[in-house]
């Protein structure tokens, strides 16, 4: 079987977690920072902070903007459930919005759904494709637009529009008129979890990129007491001689990353431009080279003069098929030995979201895009004989399935 995203898990990686182990300090602590400061230099912003998952960064940061109960909250249809669950602890609404042909959320959806209540937009590179951020933050500048925003609290009054969080779980690395995704909004969240691009088992961070006057340093020492109960000291500041006395400002969560989890990161982040990203890519462009030949198949955008994508998963379109076609397509292929996937669902189809009264008639591209899409493996150790695998597997089941249901 060709597993869909197993791990790179190197002599390195256990090396440098044995070293971590053997250190003495295991939590958050000096390697944790480290990674912080490679992955500012990476992208290029202004300030990062390590957390436990993108799903507690998400959070966190809608906390820090003070979004609570009566406020909105604009979500694309089509994407993972953190995105919009995280808005739902918040207390404050989900307004979902249509996608756009290349899987990522429509700009112009957007600009319908902005109400007075809107306080953040959350737009999502789906599988690593940067979104079209010059046209979103011209968007919640737009004066009009501005004129009706409501702060109610001191970062709402400094910001004076509608917060750019970026949900960046699929695309660090991905780039966007040459800058790097962190740095094309206000605040971008990396996730780190065991499937995505770079991770540390577990993980995320938080890209701070904030305009003038913000000031990172301080937002950087208040999100670090956030992310650790409100605590004034973090563990390693208490074992300091005399260090003991710390204070509680604010109940706080429990969000932060430890060093075990960084020393993975550690050693991705060194190499991830120079091995990871190029094997991705050659991924895609062989999948794409061989696909490019069946009319049935649509191939995704991946590279252009504008953007190219950080190459986490291939979403491969067939066209003309059905939902119960693409399913029955994904059990052929399974048949084969290859796991394939489907990225995603959209929200508004889960039971939750249903059951709240949001409706997938709502979203037809969503519902086009998810009905005829099947994500194919792409990972560090997916060999060229793999991939030829996985192509024909595609092409045998693709064949089998339109021609049984089309007799
Ligand atoms: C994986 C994922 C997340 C959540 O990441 P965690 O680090 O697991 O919390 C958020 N958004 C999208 C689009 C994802 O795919």
């Amino acid at each position: 079987m060709i597993p869909f995203s197993p791990p790179r898990i190197d002599q390195k990686i256990v090396d440098e977690v044995v070293d971590t182990l053997h250190s003495g300090w295991i939590t958050t602590g000096p390697k944790t920072k480290r990674f912080e400061n490679l992955l500012t230099a990476y992208g290029g912003h202004k300030v990062t902070l390590c957390v436990s998952s993108a799903s507690a960064g998400l959070e966190l940061m809608l906390r820090w903007y003070g979004v609570k109960e009566g406020d909105e909250v604009i979500v694309p249809a089509y994407t993972y459930a953190a995105t919009a669950n995280v808005v739902v602890h918040c207390g404050a609404k989900v307004v979902f919005v249509d996608a756009d042909d290349d899987f990522n959320i429509s700009v112009e959806a957007i600009e319908k759904a902005i109400t007075p209540r809107t306080k953040v937009i959350i737009p999502v590179d789906i599988a690593g494709w940067p979104c079209d951020y010059d046209a979103i933050n011209a968007l919640v500048r737009r004066p009009e637009i501005q004129e009706h925003f409501c702060p109610l609290t001191k970062e709402q009054h400094l910001l004076n529009r509608i917060l750019v969080l970026s949900d960046a779980a699929h695309s660090i690395g991905g780039q966007y008129h040459e800058k790097k995704v962190g740095n094309l909004t206000d605040i971008t969240v990396y996730s780190f979890h065991a499937v995505k691009n770079l991770t540390t088992a577990e993980g995320g961070a938080v890209c701070l990129n904030l305009p003038e006057p913000f000031d990172h340093d301080a937002i950087y020492r208040e999100l670090n007491a956030k992310s650790l109960h409100g605590q004034t000291k973090d563990a390693l500041a208490k074992t300091q001689i005399g260090g003991w006395r710390y204070d509680i400002i604010e109940p706080g969560y429990k969000y932060n990353m430890t060093d075990i989890q960084a020393s993975i990161g550690l050693v991705e982040i060194a190499r991830y431009d120079s091995d990871m990203l190029v094997r991705r890519k050659q991924i895609f462009d062989k999948y794409a080279g061989a696909f490019a030949k069946y009319d049935w198949a649509q191939i995704p955008e991946y590279e252009n003069d504008e953007k190219k994508s950080s190459f986490h998963v291939f979403l491969l379109r067939i066209n003309g098929i059905n939902e119960q076609q693409r399913d029955q397509v994904i059990q052929e292929i399974f048949n084969r030995e290859v796991a394939v996937n489907v990225h995603f669902v959209p929200l508004p189809m889960m039971t939750y979201y249903c059951n709240e009264g949001y409706d997938i008639l709502d979203f037809p591209v969503a519902y086009d895009n998810f009905s005829r899409e099947i994500s194919l493996p792409v990972y560090y150790d997916l060999t060229d004989e793999m991939v030829d695998t996985v192509v024909n597997a595609v092409v045998e089941s693709v064949l089998k399935v339109v021609y049984y249901t089309s007799k």
